[in-house]
């Protein structure tokens, strides 16, 4: 999956999630106002009730009155209430609706009241016809009380009811408040979570691929063309990897097609530079009486030419095979490498008066032999060589073991080598001094590095110019494999 894709699923993933909250929360909000407004409603019926109760009570005191005193006000008193009982009747009616044991009380409290207003209406007009006597006797018989008394019964009952209902609405009020509470909390650090894990975790798959392109493609810039990014899954890094793959598999072909354009010109230039030297050669020895001295000292200039082309085709085809040879990595016997290279070189040595001190044991390293000897060759070859005017060589070969790997060391006092140069003399043809100074083609640690390189090894120089230089190889330690 690309990495705007992986982007896109996470967000899709959080959003889905701060989705899901919502709804919950919401979910829980509209319980929260439905359980309120329940208790709201219950709390209005109750309060109804004790509004009914009350103007009952005056009306019942009005008529009292009335009938104890004969008093217009008190009848007006009650007269009020009777219309207010009604109207508040009509308001309560829609509360209780929906409610069946609710209903049936309710029913029973409007008949009741209906009589007990009635009796009262009854009393009054007896009062009113009559006089007092037949009026009290009407309230003595206790039909006016028995009705009260069953009425605040019915309210109470009815407020009892009310009342469980709002003990049970508060408990719903409050667990959907708590809901909502920990919804969002938990809801709010679970997205919080997701997001920072999810960040988390691409950012880090993102590093490493990011880390393993880098080192491939250092390794590439370090010219190890055969180098490939591993392609894994189908997002942008692999086709980054594969762009970076097919352009190191270009390059390498195309250092492949230039080295064997180099072995083909260096090789076939030989044959007529064989004819050259063996002519120049011949003139020298044969015809050196027939030419004058101009001409003698041309003869011996295009054979010392043909002499130096020679040296130089060798070293380039030198390198060419260390280039294309197939290698074989097994352990190798340093201290034999050493020992061969040093009697192949004993006549330079000998004859440059050289004193060369090897500090054995050696340990074993990984290598290719004939690889590894032609370097060990250049880098003594170039101790003996390159040292101050009239001062006799000392060399000193030894190596050191650390974590897996080998470290041949080739020490020399000779002429050293400035810091900026000590890079470059690793190339091709770099030389920092003049064929008649120091003869040479400038393609020795060019071979070096290249066959250490090829072998998985590492190459390089510590010099300072005047006091003598330290040239290293490390190869993979051959000990213990
Ligand atoms: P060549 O020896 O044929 O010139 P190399 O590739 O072996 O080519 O060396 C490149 C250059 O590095 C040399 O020309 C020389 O200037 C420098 N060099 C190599 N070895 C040494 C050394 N041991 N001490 C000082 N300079 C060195």
């Amino acid at each position: 999956m690309s990495v705007s894709g992986k982007y896109g699923v996470g967000y899709a993933f959080a959003i889905a999630l701060l989705i899901g909250v919502a709804v919950a929360a919401y979910v829980g909000q509209t319980r929260y106002e439905e359980s309120s407004e329940v208790a709201e409603r219950a709390n209005r019926v109750i309060s109804d009730l004790e509004m009914l109760w009350t103007e009952l009570i005056e009306a019942e005191s009005g008529q009292r009155g009335y009938i104890i005193t004969g008093n217009q006000e008190y009848l007006n008193q009650a007269k009020q209430q009777w219309p207010s009982i009604t109207d508040r009747l009509s308001r309560l009616a829609p509360l209780v609706e929906g409610d069946a044991s609710l209903n049936a009380q309710f029913a029973q409290l409007r008949g009741d009241l209906t009589d007990r207003i009635e009796v009262s209406r009854v009393a009054i007009a007896k009062r009113q016809s009559g006089g007092f006597q037949p009026a009290a006797l009407l309230v003595a018989s206790g039909q006016g009380k028995r009705l009260t008394d069953g009425i605040r019964d019915i309210i109470d009952d009815m407020e009892a009811t009310q009342r469980h209902i709002i003990t049970a609405a508060n408990a719903r009020t409050a667990e959907s408040l708590d809901f909502v509470i920990s919804l969002s909390t938990f809801g709010a650090i679970a997205v919080a979570s997701a997001i920072l894990i999810a960040g988390y975790l691409m950012t880090r798959q993102m590093t490493r691929r990011v880390q393993q392109l880098v080192e491939v493609t250092d390794v590439l810039g370090g010219g190890d063309l055969a180098a490939r990014v591993a392609l894994r899954g189908h997002d942008d890094f692999t086709s980054i990897g594969r762009a970076i793959n097919n352009m190191a598999a270009n390059l390498q072909a195309s250092r492949e097609t230039l080295n064997a354009f180099a072995y083909t010109v260096a090789h076939d230039l030989r044959a007529p530079l064989r004819a050259l030297q063996g002519f120049s050669k011949a003139l020298i020895d044969d015809y050196s009486d027939q030419l004058n001295t101009e001409g003698r000292d041309w003869a011996r200039r295009i054979f010392s030419a043909a002499q130096r082309m020679d040296e130089l085709l060798t070293d380039i085809l030198e390198y060419s095979r260390v280039n294309r040879e197939n290698m074989q990595l097994v352990p190798v016997k340093l201290e034999n490498v050493v020992d061969d290279v040093l009697a192949s070189l004993s006549s330079s040595i000998a004859e440059a008066k050289a004193t060369v001190t090897v500090e054995r044991p050696f340990p074993a390293v990984i290598a290719h032999r004939p690889v590894l000897e032609q370097a060990i060759t250049n880098l003594i070859t170039n101790a003996v060589k390159f040292t101050k005017p009239r001062a006799v060589p000392e060399i000193r070969v030894w190596a050191q073991a650390t974590n897996g790997t080998v470290r041949l060391w080739v020490v020399d006092e000779g002429i050293g080598i400035a810091p900026d140069h000590q890079e470059r003399i690793f190339n091709v043809f770099e030389r920092l001094h003049d064929a008649e100074s120091y003869p040479g083609t400038g393609i020795g640690l060019a071979i070096v590095r290249k066959g250490i390189e090829r072998m998985g090894g590492r190459t390089g120089v510590e010099s300072v110019p005047g006091q003598g230089s330290q040239f290293w190889i490390e190869l993979p330690s051959g000990d213990h494999s």
